[in-house]
Protein backbone atom coordinates (compact mmCIF):
# COMPACT_ATOMS: atom_id res chain seq x y z
CA UNK A 1 0.00 0.00 0.00
CA UNK A 2 1.46 3.88 -0.87
CA UNK A 3 2.28 6.48 1.66
CA UNK A 4 0.12 9.48 0.92
CA UNK A 5 1.31 12.85 1.58
CA UNK A 6 -0.93 15.72 1.49
CA UNK A 7 -0.26 19.24 0.31
CA UNK A 8 -2.43 21.94 -0.13
CA UNK A 9 -4.26 22.34 -3.63
CA UNK A 10 -1.88 26.25 -3.42
CA UNK A 11 1.56 24.65 -3.37
CA UNK A 12 0.57 22.81 -6.27
CA UNK A 13 1.52 24.38 -9.47
CA UNK A 14 1.72 23.70 -12.88
CA UNK A 15 3.82 20.49 -12.89
CA UNK A 16 5.16 20.98 -9.60
CA UNK A 17 4.48 20.20 -5.59
CA UNK A 18 6.35 21.59 -2.85
CA UNK A 19 5.88 20.10 0.48
CA UNK A 20 7.30 21.96 3.58
CA UNK A 21 6.38 22.01 7.37
CA UNK A 22 5.73 18.04 8.82
CA UNK A 23 5.44 16.63 5.80
CA UNK A 24 8.96 17.69 4.28
CA UNK A 25 10.63 16.57 7.59
CA UNK A 26 8.83 13.20 7.40
CA UNK A 27 9.94 12.08 4.12
CA UNK A 28 13.63 13.44 3.83
CA UNK A 29 14.62 12.81 7.55
CA UNK A 30 12.57 9.36 8.60
CA UNK A 31 11.83 8.06 5.00
CA UNK A 32 15.17 8.80 3.70
CA UNK A 33 13.33 9.84 0.42
CA UNK A 34 15.98 10.89 -1.95
CA UNK A 35 15.47 12.49 -5.54
CA UNK A 36 14.30 10.00 -8.21
CA UNK A 37 11.95 8.82 -5.68
CA UNK A 38 8.64 8.13 -6.86
CA UNK A 39 5.40 9.59 -4.00
CA UNK A 40 1.78 10.17 -3.60
CA UNK A 41 0.12 12.98 -2.94
CA UNK A 42 -3.36 14.41 -2.19
CA UNK A 43 -4.59 17.74 -1.96
CA UNK A 44 -7.52 17.60 -0.02
CA UNK A 45 -9.80 18.44 -3.09
CA UNK A 46 -10.15 15.85 -4.77
CA UNK A 47 -6.98 14.75 -6.92
CA UNK A 48 -4.16 12.54 -6.26
CA UNK A 49 -0.82 13.06 -7.91
CA UNK A 50 2.19 10.78 -8.70
CA UNK A 51 5.02 12.61 -8.53
CA UNK A 52 9.04 12.28 -8.76
CA UNK A 53 11.31 13.72 -6.05
CA UNK A 54 13.67 16.66 -7.65
CA UNK A 55 15.00 18.10 -4.33
CA UNK A 56 14.94 17.01 -0.81
CA UNK A 57 15.98 18.81 2.06
CA UNK A 58 14.81 18.61 5.67
CA UNK A 59 12.54 21.96 5.13
CA UNK A 60 11.63 21.59 1.52
CA UNK A 61 10.99 18.44 -1.01
CA UNK A 62 10.32 19.74 -4.32
CA UNK A 63 8.34 17.33 -6.92
CA UNK A 64 7.50 16.66 -10.63
CA UNK A 65 4.31 15.45 -11.13
CA UNK A 66 4.39 12.44 -13.64
CA UNK A 67 0.32 11.49 -12.95
CA UNK A 68 -2.84 12.86 -12.07
CA UNK A 69 -6.07 11.09 -10.78
CA UNK A 70 -8.88 12.63 -10.15
CA UNK A 71 -11.28 11.31 -7.35
CA UNK A 72 -8.73 8.50 -6.59
CA UNK A 73 -10.41 6.13 -4.16
CA UNK A 74 -13.18 7.69 -3.64
CA UNK A 75 -16.97 6.42 -3.53
CA UNK A 76 -19.02 7.92 -6.45
CA UNK A 77 -21.94 8.76 -3.59
CA UNK A 78 -21.65 12.03 -1.76
CA UNK A 79 -22.50 11.09 1.79
CA UNK A 80 -23.18 13.52 4.24
CA UNK A 81 -23.36 12.27 8.00
CA UNK A 82 -25.26 14.05 10.98
CA UNK A 83 -24.85 12.69 14.07
CA UNK A 84 -26.45 13.81 17.42
CA UNK A 85 -23.42 15.58 19.64
CA UNK A 86 -22.05 12.30 21.72
CA UNK A 87 -21.33 12.93 25.57
CA UNK A 88 -17.92 11.14 25.44
CA UNK A 89 -15.83 12.95 23.17
CA UNK A 90 -14.00 10.49 22.18
CA UNK A 91 -16.77 8.68 20.61
CA UNK A 92 -17.20 11.71 17.96
CA UNK A 93 -13.44 11.87 17.37
CA UNK A 94 -13.90 7.76 16.36
CA UNK A 95 -17.01 8.54 13.98
CA UNK A 96 -14.96 11.18 12.12
CA UNK A 97 -11.78 8.65 12.09
CA UNK A 98 -13.97 6.00 10.41
CA UNK A 99 -16.52 8.04 8.62
CA UNK A 100 -13.50 9.28 6.17
CA UNK A 101 -12.21 5.74 6.17
CA UNK A 102 -15.16 4.47 4.68
CA UNK A 103 -15.54 7.78 2.26
CA UNK A 104 -17.77 10.08 4.25
CA UNK A 105 -17.42 13.56 2.62
CA UNK A 106 -19.07 15.95 5.22
CA UNK A 107 -19.68 15.65 9.18
CA UNK A 108 -22.46 17.72 10.99
CA UNK A 109 -22.65 17.81 14.62
CA UNK A 110 -26.11 17.30 15.52
CA UNK A 111 -28.02 19.02 17.75
CA UNK A 112 -31.92 17.19 18.64
CA UNK A 113 -33.91 17.55 21.66
CA UNK A 114 -32.11 14.78 23.79
CA UNK A 115 -28.54 15.37 22.65
CA UNK A 116 -26.23 17.15 24.87
CA UNK A 117 -24.49 20.19 23.38
CA UNK A 118 -21.07 20.24 23.24
CA UNK A 119 -18.53 22.86 21.96
CA UNK A 120 -17.32 21.44 18.47
CA UNK A 121 -13.73 20.47 18.47
CA UNK A 122 -12.77 22.01 14.83
CA UNK A 123 -9.32 22.14 14.74
CA UNK A 124 -9.25 18.41 16.53
CA UNK A 125 -11.68 16.90 14.51
CA UNK A 126 -9.81 18.07 11.29
CA UNK A 127 -6.69 17.01 12.41
CA UNK A 128 -8.58 13.48 12.75
CA UNK A 129 -10.13 13.46 8.91
CA UNK A 130 -6.66 14.94 7.31
CA UNK A 131 -4.88 11.82 9.02
CA UNK A 132 -7.69 9.46 8.09
CA UNK A 133 -7.91 10.71 4.36
CA UNK A 134 -4.08 10.08 4.12
CA UNK A 135 -4.18 6.86 5.86
CA UNK A 136 -6.79 5.48 3.98
CA UNK A 137 -5.89 7.00 0.67
CA UNK A 138 -8.78 9.22 0.06
CA UNK A 139 -7.92 12.76 -1.83
CA UNK A 140 -10.56 14.60 -0.49
CA UNK A 141 -10.64 16.23 2.65
CA UNK A 142 -14.26 15.63 4.43
CA UNK A 143 -15.56 18.84 5.52
CA UNK A 144 -16.67 19.32 9.36
CA UNK A 145 -19.81 21.68 9.21
CA UNK A 146 -20.34 23.80 12.80
CA UNK A 147 -23.10 22.23 15.01
CA UNK A 148 -26.59 22.11 13.61
CA UNK A 149 -30.08 21.37 15.17
CA UNK A 150 -31.74 18.67 13.59
CA UNK A 151 -34.46 21.54 12.09
CA UNK A 152 -31.81 23.16 10.25
CA UNK A 153 -30.82 19.79 8.65
CA UNK A 154 -34.30 18.79 7.99
CA UNK A 155 -35.05 22.11 6.31
CA UNK A 156 -32.05 22.23 4.03
CA UNK A 157 -32.40 18.57 2.29
CA UNK A 158 -34.00 18.97 -0.48
CA UNK A 159 -30.11 19.39 -2.20
CA UNK A 160 -29.49 15.24 -1.30
CA UNK A 161 -30.99 12.60 -3.53
CA UNK A 162 -31.60 10.65 -0.52
CA UNK A 163 -32.13 11.10 2.62
CA UNK A 164 -31.73 8.29 5.78
CA UNK A 165 -33.45 7.99 9.32
CA UNK A 166 -31.90 5.28 10.92
CA UNK A 167 -34.53 4.38 13.58
CA UNK A 168 -34.54 1.42 16.14
CA UNK A 169 -38.52 1.93 17.54
CA UNK A 170 -40.40 -0.22 14.71
CA UNK A 171 -40.16 -3.38 13.11
CA UNK A 172 -41.93 -2.61 9.72
CA UNK A 173 -39.58 -0.16 8.89
CA UNK A 174 -37.42 -0.87 5.73
CA UNK A 175 -34.18 -2.58 6.66
CA UNK A 176 -31.61 0.50 5.24
CA UNK A 177 -30.11 -2.76 2.07
CA UNK A 178 -33.75 -2.80 1.02
CA UNK A 179 -33.93 0.96 1.22
CA UNK A 180 -30.68 1.12 -1.50
CA UNK A 181 -31.79 -1.77 -3.45
CA UNK A 182 -34.91 -0.39 -5.04
CA UNK A 183 -33.89 3.39 -6.34
CA UNK A 184 -31.30 3.92 -8.87
CA UNK A 185 -28.12 4.63 -6.87
CA UNK A 186 -28.10 8.37 -5.59
CA UNK A 187 -25.79 10.68 -5.79
CA UNK A 188 -25.72 12.12 -2.74
CA UNK A 189 -27.32 10.58 0.47
CA UNK A 190 -28.14 12.74 4.36
CA UNK A 191 -28.21 10.44 7.35
CA UNK A 192 -29.19 11.88 10.40
CA UNK A 193 -27.77 9.84 13.82
CA UNK A 194 -29.83 9.93 16.92
CA UNK A 195 -28.70 10.62 20.33
CA UNK A 196 -28.53 8.09 23.03
CA UNK A 197 -31.90 8.86 24.12
CA UNK A 198 -33.10 8.48 20.35
CA UNK A 199 -35.29 11.13 18.34
CA UNK A 200 -38.53 11.86 19.93
CA UNK A 201 -41.73 11.33 17.99
CA UNK A 202 -41.97 14.82 16.70
CA UNK A 203 -38.53 14.50 14.84
CA UNK A 204 -39.35 11.69 13.57
CA UNK A 205 -42.44 12.86 12.12
CA UNK A 206 -41.05 15.99 10.86
CA UNK A 207 -38.44 14.25 9.18
CA UNK A 208 -40.79 12.16 7.57
CA UNK A 209 -42.30 15.34 6.15
CA UNK A 210 -39.22 16.20 4.34
CA UNK A 211 -39.37 13.01 3.12
CA UNK A 212 -36.73 11.10 5.01
CA UNK A 213 -37.08 7.45 4.83
CA UNK A 214 -36.99 5.35 8.40
CA UNK A 215 -34.63 2.40 7.79
CA UNK A 216 -33.31 0.16 10.27
CA UNK A 217 -29.83 -1.55 11.30
CA UNK A 218 -31.40 -4.83 12.72
CA UNK A 219 -32.96 -5.48 15.79
CA UNK A 220 -30.26 -4.53 18.05
CA UNK A 221 -30.08 -1.07 19.65
CA UNK A 222 -26.65 0.12 18.84
CA UNK A 223 -24.71 2.87 20.41
CA UNK A 224 -24.87 6.18 18.13
CA UNK A 225 -21.10 5.90 17.07
CA UNK A 226 -21.99 2.40 15.89
CA UNK A 227 -25.41 3.49 14.18
CA UNK A 228 -23.43 5.85 12.33
CA UNK A 229 -20.47 3.96 10.99
CA UNK A 230 -23.05 1.14 9.94
CA UNK A 231 -25.54 2.99 8.24
CA UNK A 232 -22.91 5.02 6.36
CA UNK A 233 -21.00 2.05 5.42
CA UNK A 234 -23.97 0.71 3.59
CA UNK A 235 -24.69 3.51 1.67
CA UNK A 236 -21.39 3.67 0.09
CA UNK A 237 -21.44 -0.24 -0.44
CA UNK A 238 -18.87 -2.06 -2.14
CA UNK A 239 -17.36 1.30 -4.31
N1 LIG B 1 -33.76 5.49 21.73
C1 LIG B 1 -32.95 4.38 22.02
C2 LIG B 1 -31.46 4.44 21.70
C3 LIG B 1 -31.03 5.33 20.58
S1 LIG B 1 -29.66 4.71 19.77
C4 LIG B 1 -33.18 4.02 23.45
O1 LIG B 1 -32.70 4.71 24.34
O2 LIG B 1 -33.85 3.05 23.60
C5 LIG B 1 -29.02 6.13 18.97
C6 LIG B 1 -29.37 6.29 17.51
O3 LIG B 1 -28.77 5.28 16.74
C7 LIG B 1 -30.84 6.23 17.17
O4 LIG B 1 -31.47 7.48 17.31
C8 LIG B 1 -30.83 5.76 15.71
O5 LIG B 1 -30.64 6.84 14.83
C9 LIG B 1 -29.62 4.85 15.67
N2 LIG B 1 -29.90 3.42 15.89
C10 LIG B 1 -29.44 2.64 16.90
N3 LIG B 1 -29.82 1.37 16.74
C11 LIG B 1 -30.54 1.32 15.60
C12 LIG B 1 -31.19 0.26 14.88
N4 LIG B 1 -31.20 -0.97 15.32
N5 LIG B 1 -31.83 0.59 13.74
C13 LIG B 1 -31.85 1.87 13.29
N6 LIG B 1 -31.25 2.89 13.92
C14 LIG B 1 -30.59 2.63 15.06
Amino acid sequence: MNEYFYVPAEHIIDQHIVIDGEEAKHLARVLRKQPGDLIWVVDGNGTAYEAVIRLATLEMVECEILYEHVHHHEPDVDVTLAVAQLKNPSRMDWVIEKGTELGVRTFIPLQTTRTIAKSPKEERWNHIALAAMKQSGRCILPKILPPMSLDIVVANAQQYDMKLIPYERTDHVLFISEALKYRKPPRSVLIVIGPEGGFTNEEILTAEKAEFIQVSLGRRRLRTETAAIIAASWVVGNE
